[in-house]
């Protein structure tokens, strides 16, 4: 038989197409997805599971969708969920193409998805202060007319936000030039300022998109999408017909209805926890710390690469960004034990 290579087979944009990084590195402390150290457990979650696994989940995913609802006191119409936030980025672009106009650096799905299914993508570049370039992306939307435009607040990898009046207004300019805008807010727990929900109601173009992925559930695969119902409905043509499985709409609503204490109670456990680090990491000698207000925090050092060898050698293992950011790395933030040892370990690195 011959030897059968595919590789003339891959579309041209997939072939041009470098993969998500996600590499699994086995390490005592882990700090490089932005999941949170703190898991709810399991058992806890499933004492009383009584899920008939010889038939599909419900497909309309309606007991998550009301758990969810209650919690921001909104409608369970205005949610859908996916199977984590990235299969809702992939069904936004599916579902009304591009381009698609995003600031960079920021969270790569948005880029790598539009590219795999063909459609063109616009960057925009942040200013040196990680913000966004007002005039620059007012001028693409008045030129480009992007279909849609992708802004994370808080920003991964930056870690800021951007100010909710440049954002208003570039929604509203998207409004005029009939441009979806879909703020990603998957770090909005761990934020001091308002996210945009309070906005939905002026704006018909604004979508936001939610996770439970950085708040004890990353492996479940929880995303959601909250907009108009006109445009979930054009977007529900393109989901998949079972997309969030029995066990992980079962044991979200569980942790939603009856842990969001604990759950809260994590999240401020983290929150102190990056204030504690930002000031610890700020004392350390050649390190320069950008504000956060996510659950992870970017800094710059010299020697990065080097730093971050040395810190997985030391078995901690944080996310090397220096390919989009110079002398970048980001680490996110664990338990108060691991990161006092981040932090006595990338002092002796630095000799501090
Ligand atoms: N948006 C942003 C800004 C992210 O950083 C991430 C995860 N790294 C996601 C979306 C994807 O999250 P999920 O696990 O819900 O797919």
């Amino acid at each position: 038989m011959n030897k059968f290579n595919p590789t003339f087979l891959v579309r041209d944009n997939i072939k041009k197409l470098r993969p998500y990084q996600a590499k699994e590195i086995p390490c005592k402390i882990k700090l490089d997805a932005n999941e949170s150290p703190f898991p709810v457990k399991l058992y806890d979650l499933i004492s009383e599971v009584n899920i008939p696994l010889n038939r599909y989940p419900d497909p309309e995913a309606l007991k998550l969708r009301k758990a969810l609802a209650k919690k921001m006191k909104i409608s369970h119409t205005n949610i859908m969920i996916g199977n984590g936030s990235d299969e809702l980025i992939y069904y936004l672009i599916l579902t009304f193409g591009g381009p698609v106009l995003y600031p960079i650096p920021t969270f790569a799905m948005y880029g790598i998805i539009a590219q795999s299914v063909g459609i063109k993508k616009i960057e925009s570049k942040l200013d040196n202060n990680f913000d966004i370039n007002e005039e620059k992306m007012i001028n693409l939307i008045k030129t480009e007319k992007p279909r849609l435009i992708f802004i994370s607040s808080p920003n991964n990898p930056t870690g800021n936000t951007f100010s909710t009046d440049k954002i208003l207004k570039i929604i509203d300019i998207a409004n005029k030039n009939s441009s979806i805008v879909v703020i990603d807010e998957a770090y909005q727990p761990f934020c001091s300022k308002k996210g945009f929900l309070p906005f939905l109601k002026d704006f018909d173009n604004l979508v936001i998109l939610r996770t439970l992925s950085k708040i004890g559930f990353a492996g479940l695969r929880v995303g959601y999408l909250i907009g108009n119902e006109n445009l979930l409905k054009e977007i529900n043509k393109v989901r998949l017909p079972y997309n969030v499985d029995a066990l992980t709409q079962y044991i979200a609503t569980v942790a939603l209805n009856k842990f969001y204490a604990q759950i809260k109670n994590f999240i401020t456990e983290i929150v102190r926890e990056r204030n504690i680090m930002q000031k610890e990491l700020s004392k350390i000698k050649d390190v320069k710390v950008f504000p956060s207000e996510a659950n992870f925090i970017l800094f710059k050092t010299k020697n990065s690469q080097n730093v971050y060898t040395k810190l997985i050698k030391a078995g901690i293992l944080i996310r090397d960004v220096s390919s989009t950011i110079r002398d970048a790395l980001r680490v996110t933030i664990g338990t108060k034990e691991e990161n006092r040892e981040f932090i006595t370990v990338l002092n002796n690195i630095l000799g501090g």
